[in-house]
């Protein structure tokens, strides 16, 4: 049944690429040049261009060749090279769509080695929830109350809290770690909110939160997808706040005390809020 389902889904999704063959998959994907951003997209409003619109686009595409190819977790996908021969565009431009899906959730970039498919597309609600959004900088603020919201339903729609306390320590002790990578840090963090909002044991309120949360990532960790640097929150003393936060809200969840959760959680919000006013800085 579940099978059958996913079948349906990847097709629709997949469009004509599901008959493409797994051996020809080179011949399937659209080519950019990079002068076809600004023909396919006036910009009449005289917005920001972003550098990663040519990314964007690429990503959706990668997002649909794994759903037609029915990659499985663990799989590879081609090299950043020969995605970049096939796609007509740089390397550049192809990390920074790797790191869109990283960020995501979909793929796990390993430094040296590649990239490789991290969930199922159509296992989780969040996933094609996501594309609904396309957050710009300036609805930031909006969609992190929306954020804080969802989360706080943690503690109205539950009569009681439940948390995987091994999911929580594990993501904890990942993010805690200061030899990390930016993306590692960003999917250790992703997994320990979720697994927070997980505790009021409802599926939709976690595949909301975790949409929401990987929307608001890709805006503030723009500087992250474009140059691969990490942003100065993670750095120096201000990481180290950041780890003492993490740790709060986890002894919190795990001593089983929900005042002091959700200050907690009010706290991490004020501080994604304060990294959102950086982020807009540096944007404009
Ligand atoms: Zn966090």
């Amino acid at each position: 049944m579940s099978i059958a389902r996913r079948r349906i889904r990847s097709a629709k999704a997949a469009g004509s690429l599901i008959e493409t063959p797994q051996d020809n998959w080179l011949s399937h994907f659209t080519r950019y040049g990079e002068t076809m951003v600004s023909k396919a997209e006036p910009n009449p409003s005289l917005e920001r261009v972003r550098h990663t619109r040519l990314a964007d686009k690429i990503a959706d595409q990668l997002r649909r060749y794994i759903a037609a190819n029915e990659m499985s977790v663990g799989a590879r996908l081609p090299s950043e090279r020969q995605l970049a021969d096939t796609l007509g565009t740089s390397r550049t431009t192809i990390s920074q769509a790797l790191r869109i899906l990283a960020i995501a959730g979909l793929v796990e970039v390993r430094p040296g080695s590649g990239t490789y498919i991290r969930i199922d597309p159509y296992t989780l609600l969040g996933v094609s929830f996501d594309v609904m959004f396309d957050p710009d900088p300036d609805s930031l603020a909006r969609l992190a109350e929306f954020r804080h919201w969802i989360e706080d339903g943690l503690f109205t729609l539950a009569n009681e809290l439940s948390f995987e306390a091994d999911n929580l320590r594990n993501a904890f002790d990942v993010l805690a770690r200061l030899d990390i990578s930016i993306g590692e840090f960003i999917e250790a963090d992703a997994s320990f909110h979720v697994a927070i909002v997980a505790g009021a044991q409802n599926p939709y309120l976690t595949s909301l939160f975790e949409a929401v949360h990987r929307q608001i990532l890709q805006v503030t960790y723009t500087g992250w997808i474009e140059s691969g640097h990490s942003p100065q929150w993670l750095s120096g003393r201000e990481r180290h706040q950041h780890i003492d936060m993490h740790r709060r809200i986890r002894d919190a969840a795990l001593d089983g005390s929900p005042q002091e959760l959700r200050g907690a959680l009010d706290d991490h919000s004020a501080s994604l809020e304060r990294h959102i006013e950086i982020t807009q800085k540096e944007l404009r």
